[in-house]
Parts: C-alpha cells; structure tokens; sequence
C-alpha cells in the first residue's frame, strides 16, 4: 500500500519539480507510472533511453568480430540485450559474412 513513506521515495515532477507526486499505475512494460500533483503531470520514471554512442557502437562491433557473446557485451558495455539484439539484426545486412557466422 502507498503511504508517506512511499511518496519520499518518488521522483520529482519532471515539469516543475514537484515531489507531491502519486504513483499512478504502470506501463505495459511494468514501469512504475506517477502522476504530478501539483501540476498533473504524468510520467514515467527514467523514461529516457541510454543513449547508444557511435563510439559504442563501434565497440559492440569490436567485440562482435572478437567472439565475445552477446551477453558478454550486454555486460561489459551496460547495455541492453533488446537493444543489442536489435543492433545485431540491423547489422545482419550491412556486415560482412564473417560477422554472420558468429551472432
Ligand atoms: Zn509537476
């Protein structure tokens, strides 16, 4: 059950930086929802994606072509395995055949 506690440990309106905020349900992908109560605003915690550097990018190649697993990457460049596998399929039809053969 919420209670004050609870509301502490919230994180503040986005908007107007409020920390009179309500958890508001969740998202279909089980992110906690709250809602402003001072302004009505209603967001998401973290919403924002990591932002995936072209440098990183360049790395989770390296490390593609070093045989390192996916789950290695995931690991050692703290991102996401969605977001790898995707990279990896838009790979599938730039990259050359050695790269194919070990994903
Ligand atoms: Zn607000």
């Amino acid at each position: 059950m919420d209670n004050d506690y609870s509301l502490t440990s919230c994180p503040p309106c986005p908007s107007c930086g409020s920390r009179q905020i309500l958890k508001n349900g969740s998202t279909h992908h089980k992110k906690q929802k709250f809602l402003c109560k001072e302004c009505g605003r209603q967001f998401i915690e973290k919403p924002q994606k990591k932002q995936i550097t072209l440098k990183e990018k360049k790395r989770v190649k390296k490390l593609l072509l070093e045989r390192i697993s996916l789950r290695g990457i995931t690991r050692s460049l703290e991102i996401s395995m969605t977001w790898l596998q995707k990279f990896v399929n838009s790979l599938y039809r730039s990259v050359p055949l050695e790269l194919k053969e070990i994903i």
